[in-house]
């Protein structure tokens, strides 16, 4: 646990409570109402696990928040989980946890005994990552941001005139989803050539081993691997990195010529390869991002990393707080 920052806090200051559901982890956090993270812990999410065992995984994540001394401050809980969500009816179905198909995360969440009557609000991972780098991040400047998250596959979410706009069902600004290649791959979505299947992680790696790339004495073939020998000028590498450049460059000027953007925002664990993206992100983006009201776009890497996500769940209960903050 981390104790708030001096005169960041006041005893009796209202926070928000925030879950981010993930493949790989359950992540609960109280956060305060400047959007800092007071209390942070995870557990692993059993991946294959039934209903039930998915949400014993949550409800342990709630009892312990709901055990700390600061719990009586709470005024609302957010959730962000991997989608696809339905925010009109409260339920998620992860692609990656096939426990959960329309599971009613929303309802469940609100029944644990310790939530009572506080507003539940439910939002896609995506769109919470958004809401955390309008919030408090990269794209706080801006009254129109596109932020992705790209990492073993590519999230999304929409800043439009100040507000984040989720969609009816909370999936807006999916752009993992949106073909970009015609005549590419099928896609597990059931269309072809999404930008996901030529740009994540997983994506990269692939794309780098079919070239004929093999990694370096440490074996590890993963996107990550990748980067570094794109770093040391490795020149599969560095074509694996500049094909899904490409990709996310087609991606973001389309939405930049569809809604006018003033930023697009880029983390996850691919952005962390730093150079080696956004250098052919921005020479792509300057080709496809053609017509004049496209131009001043501006790159940017995400600010809040593995925080995004609790800060993003909470930055999604915010309105639903009784004052205005
Ligand atoms: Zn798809």
């Amino acid at each position: 646990m981390s104790h708030p920052p001096a005169g960041t806090a006041t005893p009796d200051e209202p926070l928000l409570a925030a879950l981010d559901i993930g493949g790989t982890k359950i992540a609960g956090g109280l956060v305060d109402t400047r959007g800092t993270l007071l209390h942070r812990l995870q557990v692993p999410t059993p991946a294959t696990g039934d209903r039930h065992q998915l949400m014993a995984a949550v409800t342990r994540v709630l009892d312990d928040l709901a055990g700390r001394p600061e719990w009586g401050r709470v005024r609302a809980l957010g959730i962000g989980s991997a989608g696809p969500v339905d925010i009109a009816e409260g339920t998620v179905s992860p692609v990656n946890l096939p426990g959960w198909r329309g599971f009613p995360l929303r309802a469940e969440a609100a029944a644990h005994p310790a939530v009572g009557d506080l507003p539940v609000v439910l939002g896609g991972d995506g769109v919470a990552m958004t809401a955390a780098e309008h919030w408090r991040g990269a794209a706080r400047p801006y009254r129109n941001a596109l932020c992705l998250v790209v990492s073993t596959g590519v999230g999304a979410g929409l800043v439009l005139d100040g507000r984040l706009h989720t969609g009816t069902t909370g999936n807006a600004g999916h752009l993992g989803h949106i073909s970009v290649d015609f005549e590419g791959r099928p896609c597990p979505c059931g269309s072809r050539g999404c930008l996901e299947g030529l740009a994540s992680g997983t994506a990269i790696a692939r794309t780098a081993t079919e070239s004929g790339w093999r990694p370096g004495p440490d074996g590890d073939t993963t996107a990550t691997g990748v980067a570094r020998a794109a770093e040391s000028g490795d020149p599969l590498a560095l074509a694996a990195f500049d094909r899904a450049a490409r990709a996310l460059a087609a991606g973001i000027a389309a939405t930049a010529t569809l809604v006018e953007l003033d930023v697009a925002v880029i983390g996850g664990g691919v952005a962390n390869a730093g150079d080696v993206l956004f250098a052919p992100l921005a020479r792509h983006l300057s080709s496809y991002a053609a017509l004049p009201f496209t131009r001043h776009l501006t790159l940017a890497p995400a600010h809040l990393g593995t925080d995004a996500g609790l800060i993003g769940a909470a930055a999604l209960a915010r309105p639903s707080l009784p004052i205005s903050i």
